[in-house]
């Protein structure tokens, strides 16, 4: 998972947090889809007035985030494809995946 390697917003390495990309409080589930890593400095920017980070990926595609900045600037992270990480998973009925040993 890129996340666990580089901030989303900046691509520091070693990304210190993880965080709802839609607040628990606004709604926001606790999942891999709505999930996203963020140093301290670009977690505590998003909560300022003007910021808004959007899961804009459907469930099947790279999860992708775009970020809008308080000028109405649109930045976008995408995680990259993982041909590997499918390969890890095995379905055993429709919906549920387990981890392969
Ligand atoms: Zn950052």
């Amino acid at each position: 998972m890129r996340d666990q390697i580089c901030c989303t917003a900046c691509a520091t390495p070693g990304s210190g947090t993880t965080d709802h990309v839609t607040a628990a409080a606004e709604g926001g589930p606790t999942s891999a889809a709505n999930g996203q890593g963020l140093c301290e400095d670009c977690n505590l920017t998003k909560e300022t007035p003007g910021w808004r980070h959007t899961v804009t990926s459907g469930p099947l595609e790279p999860h992708h985030v775009q970020i809008t900045t308080p000028t109405g600037h649109t930045h976008h992270s995408r995680a990259p494809d993982s041909t590997r990480a499918r390969a890890d998973w095995i379905q055993i009925e429709p919906g549920r995946w387990i981890l392969a040993a």
